[in-house]
């Protein structure tokens, strides 16, 4: 057999109303997702907030106290792990440190009966197909990190799963390799089709990689959308200021509109809650000018290669980020004023939390 490219084998899984607690903590609270075939859907949300246990309770790991996980519309509940067709990889490179690169790969294959011969061209398959042909024969301990952790990806595809499971996979290697293998993972992932659920806490591997991001507060759905849906129109300040960066100002309210610095803002719908507000920015949507009595105060500048993002701070103490072009920021020293501008529309209008 070879390792078949382009079929779209990738199974549907939906979490529904997906409970459980371990003693006191509720660690996932009733949480609903449906991954579609061949999508790749990272699970994104603050420390604690129940993504490794939805991803171990989808591997058959760990139970669940209510609701479903369904895959092709069929609830696996009672199925044992090793036979929910699902391939992982860790955090921890976990391969078998008496086993070499090829047999890591084959373990599965040997597991389920299949003879030697047809192992060992498989295994080579699956290390060409992640770019190690030449280090079947090498132990664990004779390869680097990221090569660890393609052998670890390929001894997850051996077995043709229709669900991958990724739990942190690129946490523990350096900056480079994991841009790289990030490229790599997405790449083979969408080649072969393979519904994939990603866990991780990095932002910004969960935007550059995943077809839809699923951020999780406190074992529930937050928002699921496409990165750049979730990075333009984030249905909750959780959500805007969890993804990207976002500046709080403080705002009066004026009937519908919320007025800022003494002009009047449009907001998308209603105006939500009683009491005072704050509208959310992002940086690219703050301008900055240069002026000698300018409201804001630039307290801090960093470097971010074409941009340089300043922080200003306002009379009532308010601090606000804003990107400029480097040339533009040099212009504005630490210590000197300058005039703000605003986008027409605010991001989002939220509860004051200061
Ligand atoms: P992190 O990003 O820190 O890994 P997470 O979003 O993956 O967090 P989970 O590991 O799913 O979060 O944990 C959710 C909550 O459940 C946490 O409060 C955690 O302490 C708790 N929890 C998870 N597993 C267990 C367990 N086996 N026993 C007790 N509590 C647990």
């Amino acid at each position: 057999t070879t390792v078949d490219k382009k079929t779209a084998v990738g199974a549907t899984v939906e979490f529904r109303s997906l409970r459980r607690a371990f003693g006191a903590t509720t660690a996932l609270d009733g949480l609903d997702l449906t991954i579609n075939p061949g999508e790749l859907v990272a699970l994104l949300g603050p420390s604690g907030c129940g993504k490794t246990t939805a991803l171990r309770i989808l591997a058959g790991f760990e139970s669940h106290d209510s609701g479903q996980v369904l895959v092709d519309g069929e609830d696996i509940t009672g199925v044992p792990a090793h036979r929910r067709d699902a391939g992982m990889v860790f955090q921890s490179y976990s391969l078998f440190p008496h086993l070499s690169a090829a047999d890591n790969v084959a373990f599965g294959l040997r597991m389920r009966g299949t003879g030697k011969a047809e192992r060992r061209s498989r295994a080579q398959e699956l290390l060409e197909l992640v770019g190690l042909p030449q280090h079947a024969d090498r132990y664990p301990h004779q390869l680097s990190g990221g090569q660890q952790q393609r052998i670890a990806l390929a001894r997850a595809l051996a077995l043709q799963p229709r669900v991958l499971l990724l739990d942190e996979p690129l946490s523990a290697l350096d900056a480079k390799v994991r841009l790289n293998l990030r490229d790599e993972i997405r790449r083979l992932q969408q080649e072969l089709g393979i519904t994939t659920l990603f866990v991780t806490h990095d932002q910004e591997e969960a935007l550059s990689m995943a077809d839809r991001v699923a951020v999780l507060r406190a074992g529930r759905l937050e928002q699921c959308a496409t990165p750049s849906e979730l990075y333009a129109r984030p249905a909750t300040a959780f959500v805007a200021e969890f993804v990207g960066t976002m500046s709080r100002i403080p705002c009066v309210r004026s009937g519908d509109s919320v007025v800022l610095f003494g002009r009047p803002f449009a907001v998308d719908g209603t105006l939500p809650y009683d009491g005072e507000l704050d509208v959310l920015v992002r940086p690219e949507n703050v301008g900055l000018t240069a002026s000698a009595t300018g409201p804001a105060l630039v307290v801090s500048a960093s470097f971010l290669g074409s941009v340089t993002r300043l922080t200003v701070r306002l009379a009532d103490g308010t601090e606000v980020k804003a990107d400029l072009p480097t040339e533009a920021a040099a212009a504005l020293p630490i210590g000197s004023n300058a005039e703000l501008t605003l986008p027409d529309r605010p991001v989002l209008v939220d509860r004051r939390t200061a």
